[in-house]
């Protein structure tokens, strides 16, 4: 890999939807989400530390982790929080590395939610932030998720502020129009990353 793009942008705001299109403009693309979810799975990495940690009532009568429980545990407390953060945040980021290293694309996409949150910029040359409007943000994960606006806005209001994440982005791909309408910037993006990486 050439080249290393880290993605991110608020809830909602589409980062799923340009790294998939990346993706298939030829990009390699690593989600964390999906390591995260795949690290706390049946036979996750992360299941027994947070069995350690939590206690076994966080599994389920099958084994699996009970995510019910633990989302409210760790929304209650923020102790609790930073306590599961230690567990994952290593292991997300390792997995990570290890996938980043096995690729064979010109460059590499890592799509991470919390990429400004969590300090994680060492990892990219670049970083892509996905811009909406946050009336947008709104209608769209209400849309897919059946939350209420109120708990949408909660989401937002615990991440960075859209123009503090905005001023930070090297380059800004705006999808508050329809996904075709992402096309042209799509092609211009592929195009500068497969440029710059060829040169280094
Ligand atoms: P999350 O932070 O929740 O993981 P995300 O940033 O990855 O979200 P997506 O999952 O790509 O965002 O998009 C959020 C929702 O909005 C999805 O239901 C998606 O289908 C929809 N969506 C994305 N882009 C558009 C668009 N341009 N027009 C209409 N709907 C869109």
């Amino acid at each position: 890999v050439g080249l290393v793009v880290a993605l991110t942008g608020g809830i909602g705001s589409g980062k799923t939807t340009v790294a998939d299109r990346l993706a298939e403009l030829g990009a390699g693309v690593i989600d964390t989400d999906e390591i995260s979810r795949a690290l706390t799975a049946r036979d996750g990495a992360a299941l027994e530390p947070i069995t350690a940690a939590f206690g076994p009532d966080i599994r389920l009568a099958d084994g699996t982790l009970d995510r019910t429980r633990l989302r409210r545990i760790v929304f209650a407390d923020p102790s609790a929080r930073a306590r599961l953060e230690s567990i994952l945040h290593p292991l997300i980021e390792a997995t990570m590395l290890e996938r980043l290293a096995g690729l064979q694309t010109e460059y590499a996409v890592l799509v991470i939610p919390l990429l400004f949150e969590t300090g994680q910029e060492r990892h990219a040359d670049r970083v892509l932030v996905v811009d909406v409007p946050e009336s947008v943000q709104i209608a769209r994960v209400m849309q897919r998720s059946g939350l209420s606006e109120a708990e949408v806005r909660r989401i937002i209001a615990s991440q960075i502020p859209r123009q503090e994440r905005n001023a930070r982005a090297d380059d800004l791909i705006d999808n508050s129009g329809e996904r075709a309408a992402l096309e042209p910037r799509l092609h211009e993006l592929h195009m500068t990353y497969t440029r710059i990486a060829a040169g280094r």
